[in-house]
């Protein structure tokens, strides 16, 4: 059966095309906990600004949950001028921030914004922006990572080898001293002259703001700012700085690794980003999973991590070396954040209470931490002296454990004992006085050979300290210089030294 007017009917209904339309405003329908939920504005992607028209002005957001029917937008500013009803458009970039020169030196919000008072950071404005996120270098754009950061720290410079490119994680429960390391390595990172001094990015997550008030003023004296940017995003700060400020920081970092410099950051600490994330995903609505965390709580640390680089010589030769921190709870790193980061990382640096506690400070596990990186970024000289520390740290901590139920012991194990004593005493250190490379090599040098061996246990670090003072003053051009030039330990300059040592020791004798 068929008639005109049916078959007019079917063609009209033949020649309908369905047509989607792009929708550029959008309206909130739900605010709260700096997450917002708009209806419309369906064309924004992952990770796009938005603006929020406001009775009291414009506020901004990012696009974090595209739904079906809706959009999750997590608020930078403050999320209580916006209303039920609110406009909200295209701010027309993806998120990021502003970088340059001029940040050094300078507090920063994650947004880029100053909290140091001292006046706008870009005098004629920003020239240049770097999204918070980005695609990590390839592996053909990168170089094996070569070249050491030093920290200062004996513990870790010889043992524990950080690369620059390196990703090197600081572990270990409450107040054991992980932000103490970080701080040490920046403010050494001026005493390294035989290497370029890398811009030294801190990032403080989630801490009181009288704490970090007091990191920058130690920066400051220390004259650490000169090459130092610190963004802040304090316990008081909204839930979304939380979670932003490491990608910021690490764009900053990307921007003077792309200029060719090295840039060191770091993240104190990842644990509370991984909080604020968390509360971000509730809110959102995003399926828990283990210990409430989102399903894709990996992901949030490796594509952060997986940014430092050392970068090959046709793409400038920059690196971006990275000191994420990570707390633990009662030193339980098999728990979740812990895990998922040491995984992702090149190795651990262990910091123990328990060590800690006994006065051994810096309170590292020696045991327990690796640089996966290893020797390979260390000065010939460090390199000629650390494997014996390592080996007879190792041999005492296995009898150690052994000998403290035993009543007679034989010559050789009371040998290994008193040596792995005197070693242990002479990685001791206070914070804030980072050790040159130089004298670290030249001290375990002599503690490994037994030149400290008469000195009675308590005395060692004193004595440590003495025996690098004299030799300073009777040789310091021939021993100290000589290595810091050359990076290594010539036959000329062992020389030198053991006649060094030796006048030191016969000189405790009289
Ligand atoms: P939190 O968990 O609170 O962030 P943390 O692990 O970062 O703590 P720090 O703040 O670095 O630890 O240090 C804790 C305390 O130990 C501080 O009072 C600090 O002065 C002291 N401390 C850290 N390192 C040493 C050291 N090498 N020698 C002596 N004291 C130290
Ligand atoms: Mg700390």
């Amino acid at each position: 059966m068929s008639s005109p007017i049916i078959d007019n009917l079917k063609s009209e209904i033949g020649g309908y095309k369905r047509e989607a339309r792009a929708q550029k405003i959008g309206k909130v329908t739900e605010v709260g906990d700096g997450i917002a939920r708009l209806s419309g504005l369906s064309d924004v992607s992952m990770q796009e600004m938005v603006e929020f028209e406001t009775a009291s002005g414009k506020v901004s957001g990012v696009a974090f949950n595209l739904e079906e029917d809706s959009v999750g937008v997590i608020v930078l500013g403050d999320y209580k001028k916006i209303k039920e009803g609110d406009i909200v458009t295209h701010a027309g970039r993806v998120l990021s921030v502003p970088v340059g020169d001029e940040l050094i030196g300078r507090v920063v919000d994650p947004l880029g914004n100053p909290l140091d008072g001292k006046g706008p950071i870009f005098k004629a404005g920003a020239k240049e922006f770097y999204p918070t996120e980005k695609v990590a270098p390839s592996v053909i754009a990168r170089s094996p990572v070569n070249t050491p950061i030093h920290t200062g720290i004996k513990a870790i410079d010889s043992m524990i080898p950080i690369g620059r490119g390196q990703r090197e994680l600081i572990i270990g429960d409450r107040q054991v001293g992980k932000t103490s390391i970080a701080i040490d390595t920046i403010i050494n990172q001026k005493n390294d002259t035989r290497y370029q001094t890398p811009i030294c990015i801190y990032v403080a997550i989630g801490q009181k703001e009288s704490k970090i008030a007091k990191i920058i003023a130690t920066l400051e004296a220390a004259g650490a700012m000169k090459y130092t940017i610190v963004v802040s995003a304090p316990s008081s700060s909204p839930t979304s700085m939380r979670y932003l400020a490491p990608y910021s920081a690490t764009a900053i970092g990307e921007y003077f690794m792309d200029k060719g410099k090295d840039a060191l950051v770091i993240y104190d600490d990842l644990s509370k980003q991984a909080i604020a994330y968390r509360e971000i995903s509730l809110l959102l609505r995003r399926p828990p999973s283990r210990e409430a965390y989102p399903g894709d709580i990996f992901y949030l640390h490796s594509r952060l991590l997986e940014r430092s680089a050392k970068l090959s010589k046709e793409n400038g030769g920059g690196s971006l070396t990275s000191l994420p921190i990570i707390e633990t709870q009662l030193g339980d790193v098999a728990a979740y954040i812990p895990t998922n980061v040491i995984s992702i990382t090149d190795g651990q640096i262990y910091l123990e209470s328990e060590l800690f506690n006994q006065g051994m400070r810096p309170a590292v596990n020696a045991g327990l931490s690796v640089s996966r990186v290893g020797s390979a970024a260390q000065t010939k000289a460090m390199k000629k002296v650390a494997g014996k520390l390592r080996l007879e740290l190792a041999q005492y901590r296995e009898l150690a454990a052994f000998s403290q139920f035993a009543s007679e012991l034989d010559e050789s194990t009371q040998k290994t004992l008193a040596r792995g004593k005197v070693l242990t005493e002479c990685l001791k250190q206070d914070e804030l006085v980072p050790i040159p490379f130089e004298k670290q090599a030249v001290l375990i040098y002599a503690a490994t050979n037994g030149y400290l061996d008469k000195v009675p246990a308590e005395k060692i670090v004193d004595a440590g300290i003495a025996v690098i003072d004299y030799l300073e003053k009777m040789h310091k051009e021939k021993i100290f210089e000589a290595i810091k030039k050359s990076g290594e330990m010539s036959d000329d300059t062992l020389k030198i030294l053991k006649a060094g040592l030796e006048d030191w020791v016969k000189m405790q004798n009289k």
